[in-house]
């Protein structure tokens, strides 16, 4: 029989307790979610300042619905690329410093864009070694010579560049995140810019999860620390801090025009819709305005508090990402489940996702929580530390 090894593969992840599954939201609103009926406190949300549900976004999506329509009709190229979409990089490109900036349907195609287009011509690719799934495997798949740095580790990315890369290893490019989506920590930008510039190679941010949350007016990480001539590629994601979904690319004009002339995620991909594009436009006006942010920065600095006076051992983090690395996928399982019977929902994040044995819990945290919502995810987890 064909593909008789899908079947084997499932077991072995069920045997493993490996096996994903998708979860039926049937209500998701103001950081309360309900499953199968039961209710909990959402800790497992990307929508760190609460825009998916802010009443202005929504408004401009349905302004955005009169004026443009439900979808974009095409691809960017042929008629997909409306008004909407031009007032929505442009915004993106000044509010993250640089000339210009291509949009995407989806950040694990932006990744795989700039690394396919990038790698055109022969080029190594050193990538931090916590990188996001869609990073890795454009490496893998865009025929770059590709390494991998310890995370963080400066020593070791450095005797790669200046070591592994073989003299027909072409251009590089160094990329990292600006906060790692399964730690929470960020990357320690300047002095990677500086080592990217000493290797004459390209350095790449990918701020997925800084974007909306760090950074003086919320321009993430990566824009708040570089300029486009210290890191050239910035990608961020929309789908996360701005609650709508998308990603983009900003760098230099040359850059932008390039990706659009040959990323084939963008030229061969129906635009977004552009009602989406008009929404985000003022998710970006609430990130710059501020009151969110700094609501998202209370709530991290009382739940740090808290975990630190309960002998909890969080991992450092000054972003909304917290883990709590269990070691083992049963045991991680087990502690999310005796969440769940309290009421309160976190991610369990297992391998490979993960590294193997650091399978943990990731909790996440919103403006959308109040100060009530964040003691009783910490009497849970006091709890549910006792009972295992
Ligand atoms: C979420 C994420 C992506 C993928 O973005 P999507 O828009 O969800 O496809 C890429 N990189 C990082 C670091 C992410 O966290």
């Amino acid at each position: 029989m064909a593909f008789d090894y899908i079947q084997a593969d499932l077991e072995e992840r069920r045997q493993a307790h490996l096996l994903r599954q998708h979860q039926v939201v049937d209500v998701n609103y103001d950081g309360l979610i309900t499953v199968a009926d039961n209710a909990y406190l959402n800790f497992a949300s990307n929508d760190y300042l609460g825009l998916r549900q802010h009443p202005d976004v929504l408004q401009a999506w349905v302004e955005g619905l009169e004026l443009y329509g439900a979808g974009s009709g095409a691809s960017p190229l042929v008629t997909g690329f409306s008004r909407a979409h031009q007032q929505l990089a442009e915004a993106l490109a000044e509010f993250t410093g640089r000339d210009a900036c291509l949009l995407f349907n989806s950040g694990y195609a932006a990744n795989h864009a700039i690394c396919h287009a990038l790698f055109k011509q022969p080029g190594t690719l050193i990538a931090d070694k916590l990188s996001h799934a869609s990073l890795i495997e454009a490496g893998r798949t865009s025929g770059c010579q590709f390494k991998r740095f310890k995370h963080n580790d400066l020593y070791h990315l450095e005797d790669i560049a200046s070591n592994q890369v073989s003299a027909e290893g072409g251009n590089v490019l160094i990329a990292t995140e600006g906060v790692f989506s399964m730690d929470g920590d960020t990357a320690p930008i300047d002095k990677l810019a500086n080592l990217s510039e000493r290797h004459s190679a390209w350095l790449m941010i990918d701020d997925a999860h800084g974007f909306g949350v760090l950074g003086e007016q919320g321009q993430g990480i990566g824009a708040a620390s570089t300029d486009q001539n210290k890191c050239q590629v910035l990608m961020g994601t929309l789908g996360k801090a701005c609650g709508t979904a998308g990603a983009f690319v900003t760098g230099s004009q040359t850059l932008i025009d390039y990706l659009t002339n040959f990323a084939r995620h963008y030229i061969y991909s129906t635009a977004m819709p552009p009602a989406q594009a008009h929404a985000t436009l003022t998710s970006l006006a609430l990130i710059q305005q501020g009151d969110l942010r700094q609501q998202l920065h209370a709530n991290i600095a009382y739940f740090k508090t808290k975990m630190a006076d309960l002998d909890f051992a969080l991992m450092p983090s000054d972003s909304a990402i917290h883990p709590l690395v269990v070691g083992d996928p049963a045991a991680t399982i087990a502690y999310a489940e005796q969440l769940k019977s309290l009421g309160v929902w976190v991610g369990a994040m297992r391998y490979p996702t993960v590294p193997k044995g650091s399978d943990r819990l990731r909790i996440t945290l919103s403006s959308l929580h109040s100060a009530q919502d964040i003691d009783a995810l910490c009497d849970a987890l006091v709890i549910a530390r006792d009972r295992l």
